[in-house]
């Protein structure tokens, strides 16, 4: 079994125990501990976390398990806490959140010698649970935990998930937010990841003018996270400040780049969901792409201004870059340093975007002057309603001497739609193959890079609905089945042909395939 520890814990300045009354709170984190539940029962471990945290895959499998990461039982060295952190939700300061039913164990260190937070989502009320009950429901768990492991695999940089676990208890939910709540079954996912400190742990102690507060935070994510920042036993300056930032900037960049690549929509990219780390975080009201659609959100609460639709994603993280440069601004005194931090994540985008395209397309790099058929491109699959990953799988298939447009046909889902860009489809796909021939790559090689590029298996939203449907009455193979099958996302699996088939017609409209609400 594993040792833990509390680096987190014992290096900064919080709350003791004092229970989950709700309350403001001037530390950076609340010790509160988990709330015990009825019957804990193991739905789905990811084999390849338990294997990061070297534990023993026979151990997974016991009571005791299942009452760990249920929060029914602490292990000897865990020291739990929810961290306290402020937030911009949709564009406006929001005050104090804070972890409202996030509790962590404690940290791991893995055999590879990182160092691992498990955190448990769901795990019951906090000081930060305002008015809420600190748990989670299984269908948004479900969701968590096989899409965070599905990034993973794609790739991504993301939180892992441990564990999937049953609670046995009753959640109370009003999905629809039409003032008829249902009971739904409980869970909760064990999450894993470096640290999960957002944006808005920095924002909060600046917005109460707490430098004191900032700068300790500020150090003991450098020194832990960014330890390349810093000469040995070297205090963080100003300059070390702007470093981090700009270091922040840049791993954002990398990673909304690799959400548009794979056709990943967040759907709530309030900066207290924005990771220090760079990491895909919280995991709720999100989507993926069907129909290549730029202005296409999944979270109905964001249905009005569409403020973090798929399209909008890379200019949104700029501007919570601009809220984080905010924050650390009395740390890094002069502005200059910051503005080219942002700078930095524009060119660290522009330039990932620009690989990760050639990449999808199967060129070697991307000139200026393909700006036009890359635009085209854009056009032809949003005015065709076409599936953007069916797409891409099916480009890779074309021959370069006699490109036909039929290989498009099962990406396309209204046929009308297919009537009115098809000639607009075929000129695109001569002038592509015109340019894929002149840069004279093996095709069997240029084929290969496609399709390591561009996934076959993502988790459309309604292969989760499936997923959820199943398990709520009861039957936990299709989250098995999906687990499994979104672990070689890149890879055709014989008899899983239809994992990677279009949204189904049923799907099109559907509560929880393509419209979420973020009660969860
Ligand atoms: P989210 O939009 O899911 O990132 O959540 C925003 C804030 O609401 C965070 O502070 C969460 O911890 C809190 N929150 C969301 N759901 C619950 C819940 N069921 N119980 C307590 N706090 C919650
Ligand atoms: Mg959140």
């Amino acid at each position: 079994m594993a040792t833990f520890e509390n680096v987190l814990v014992s290096a900064l300045p919080g709350e003791p125990l004092a229970g989950p009354e709700r309350r403001q709170v001037y530390g950076l984190y609340s010790r509160v501990l988990p709330t015990p539940v009825p019957a804990p029962r193991l739905i789905a471990s990811s084999p390849e976390v338990v294997a990061l945290l070297g534990f023993d895959p026979a151990w997974v499998a016991t009571s005791e398990f299942a009452a760990v990461f249920a929060g029914n039982q602490l292990l000897p060295g865990m020291d739990p806490y929810s961290a306290n952190y402020g937030g911009h939700q949709f564009g406006n300061w929001a005050g104090q959140l804070g972890d409202g039913r996030a509790i962590t164990l404690g940290e791991v260190v893995t055999p590879s010698g990182s160092r691992q937070e498990l955190q448990l989502k769901g795990a019951g009320p906090t000081p930060y649970s305002r008015t809420a009950d600190g748990r989670a429901v299984l269908r948004s768990s479900i969701r968590e935990f096989i899409c965070s492991e599905a990034m993973h695999h794609l790739g991504v940089p993301t939180t892992r998930a441990l564990s999937l676990i049953a609670t046995g208890d009753a959640v109370v939910r009003d999905m629809f937010y039409d003032g008829r709540p249902e009971a739904e079954p409980g869970a909760i996912v064990c999450r894993v990841a470096p640290s999960f400190i957002r944006f808005g742990n920095f924002e909060l102690p600046a917005s109460r003018g707490d430098t004191a507060l900032l700068r300790v935070l500020a150090d003991f994510t450098i020194r832990q996270f960014y330890p390349e920042l810093l000469a040995d036993e070297a205090s963080p300056d100003a300059g070390t400040y702007a470093a981090f930032f700009r270091e922040v900037c840049a791993r954002t960049a990398v990673t909304i780049a690799h959400w548009q690549r794979v056709g990943f929509v967040h759907g709530v990219m309030n900066t207290d969901n924005m990771s220090i780390l760079g990491l895909t975080i919280d995991y709720g009201p999100y989507g993926w792409i069907d129909n290549f659609d730029p202005d296409w959100t999944p979270n109905t609460t964001d249905a009005g201004n569409r403020r973090y639709r798929f399209g909008q994603q890379p200019s949104i993280a700029y501007w919570n870059l601009t809220r984080l440069a905010g924050a650390l601004l009395p740390l890094v005194v002069d502005e200059a340093p910051l503005h080219d931090g942002l700078e930095h994540f524009v060119r660290t985008y522009q330039d990932h975007d620009r690989r990760f395209t050639a990449a999808k397309l199967g060129l070697e790099a991307l000139t200026d002057d393909d700006a036009p058929l890359l635009l085209e491109l854009r056009a032809i699959l949003a005015e065709g309603e076409i599936d953007m990953t069916l797409f891409y799988r099916a480009l890779a298939g074309i021959d370069a001497a006699r490109p036909d447009a039929g290989v498009f046909d099962a990406a396309f889902y209204d046929a009308d739609r297919r009537a009115a860009v098809l000639a607009r489809l075929e000129t695109w796909l001569a002038a592509y193959a015109a340019r894929v021939t002149g840069e004279a790559a093996d095709p069997t090689e240029r084929r290969t890079r496609m399709n390591a590029s561009n996934p076959l298996y993502v988790f459309r939203n309604y292969l989760a609905v499936e997923a959820i449907e199943k398990a709520t009455a009861g039957d936990d193979s299709g989250v098995h089945e999906l687990l499994s099958v979104l672990r070689r996302p890149y890879t055709p699996q014989a008899g899983r042909e239809r994992y990677a088939a279009r949204r189904p017609d049923w799907a099109r409209n559907r509560a929880g395939a393509s419209m979420l609400s973020c009660s969860s």
